[in-house]
């Protein structure tokens, strides 16, 4: 049985800072990951640009984790935004603000993050061992006593957990924590996809495949009830929508899902002018098509809207495309203006858990300590980052989560490590 002090399973966001800080504080510690490299997720993250937080003020910022957001309180007091910020640029990786406060590498590679802590970690002497697979958690009385790892026991005083959602499985996140927590006591809620693509029956959508629409507003509806609406950015995909408006809204959609009511009706309705006001939009529509009253109607929308959209529009409009401009009636311009407004179509789940940005469930927040990360049932022993049931919307909230519990982790870990040894 080989002897270390801290332990941390995972080589993501959460269990990189978590060993730097652990090591930076003076402790022995030893980083156990899965793949060959650290820091795959942080890799992609962000399309490859890695949006590694964001600028709001803490309360704005709390407000960016549509459930249990108030247990990042102290992990945030003990190392905020700004923090993660200067930390960065302090290791070299020089960053900017982009749109909605969303903070990049001035490089646009993520990249060049994950260099950081590679760097970080060797300066703090973290032993960083790549190709090893954690199988489980070694306690004894309530107190941890280390990991199993390909085989052998590797002693512990401390071990940080931090082996992320079950998203993006071929990044190394495959849920491997949440059996360990259960084995151990915790509670688990279900685990559902966040930040997901949607499914859409009708084939138009299908049919309109990469093309991407901005500042257009996207409601959800279920039986009627309004779930939540966006202003944003939408994709649409060989399957139906993404886009970070529809990855934002899908939380609400992955709840019905996963509660087996998506029997109901569930609706998706653009608003594709969201700016003007019915009168507006009328007077717009009126006056392209006073503009182009010589053409047939499917060209005379080429103001208004992408060229890909025309032909559906004016289809769920109720028209016929080849209408001269100058034979349509009231009726028809009312149902055009309606359609426009609210383009509807029918949501028939998300994605998989596999295709979530974000994995939504997870261990139970009553049962970790929000200021340390500790276990309250397995003394030593602490979890951090996306394997707990926390989740963030887009625009950072999901990195600066796993860093600042990873933070407060390894910080505590080291010190009441030290404190103990007199
Ligand atoms: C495509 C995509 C884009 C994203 N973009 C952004 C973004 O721009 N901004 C943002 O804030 N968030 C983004 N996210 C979310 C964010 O990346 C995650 O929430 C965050 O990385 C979670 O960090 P973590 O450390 O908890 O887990 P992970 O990053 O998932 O790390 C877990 C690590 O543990 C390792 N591991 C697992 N099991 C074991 C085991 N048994 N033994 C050893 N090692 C193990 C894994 O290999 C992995 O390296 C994105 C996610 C995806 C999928």
């Amino acid at each position: 049985m080989q002897t270390e002090k801290v332990i941390v399973v995972g080589g993501g966001a959460a269990g990189l800072m978590a060993a730097g800080r652990a090591a930076e504080k003076g402790a022995r510690v030893i980083l156990l990951e899965k793949n060959r490299t650290i820091g795959r997720k942080i890799g992609i993250a962000g399309k490859g640009r890695c949006n590694v937080t964001n600028v709001r003020p803490i309360k704005e910022f709390i407000d960016n984790y549509p459930v249990n957001g108030r247990f990042l309180y102290s992990a945030f007091n003990r190392f905020s935004n700004d923090d993660l910020y200067a930390f960065l640029e302090a290791h070299g990786v020089k960053l900017k603000v982009e749109r909605g406060g969303r903070v990049f590498p001035v490089s646009d590679r993520a990249a060049d993050v994950v260099e950081c802590f590679e760097k970080y970690l060797e300066k703090a002497g973290v032993k960083v061992l790549t190709e090893r697979k954690v199988e489980g958690i070694l306690q004894s009385g309530g107190v941890v006593r280390g990991v199993l790892c390909e085989g052998v026991e590797l002693r512990g005083d401390r071990v940080i957990v931090a082996t992320g959602g079950k998203s993006y499985p071929k990044t190394g996140s495959t849920g491997d924590g949440y059996a360990w927590a259960k084995e151990m006591g915790h509670t688990i809620i279900p685990l559902r996809p966040a930040l997901v693509p949607l499914n859409i029956k009708e084939e138009w959508v299908k049919e309109l495949q990469g093309l991407s629409l901005k500042n257009i507003s996207a409601t959800v509806f279920y039986n009627g009830k309004l779930l939540g609406s966006e202003f944003g950015e939408l994709l649409f995909t060989h399957f139906g929508v993404s886009g970070p408006v529809i990855l934002t809204l899908s939380g609400e959609v992955a709840k019905i899902s996963k509660a087996g009511r998506d029997k109901g009706e569930l609706l998706l309705v653009i608003n594709l002018k969201p700016a003007l006001s019915a009168e507006q939009l009328e007077r717009r529509v009126r006056r392209d098509l006073e503009k182009y009253r010589k053409r047939q109607l499917k060209n005379a929308l080429d103001d208004l809207l992408p060229q890909r959209l025309i032909s559906p529009l004016i289809s769920l409009s109720g028209i016929d495309p080849e209408k001269p401009v100058a034979h349509i009636n009231r009726a028809e311009i009312d149902s055009l203006c309606k359609t426009l407004a609210a383009m509807s179509m029918t949501i028939e789940g998300p994605r998989p858990l596999s295709e979530a940005i974000v994995t939504a469930g997870g261990i139970a927040l009553n049962e970790i300590n929000p200021q340390t990360m500790e276990s309250k049932i397995i003394s030593g022993l602490y979890f951090v980052g996306e394997v707990l049931n926390i989740d963030g919307y887009t625009g950072g909230y999901n990195l600066q989560a796993a860093f600042s519990m990873g933070y407060a982790a390894g910080e505590h870990a080291a010190e009441t490590l030290l404190f103990n040894q007199g």
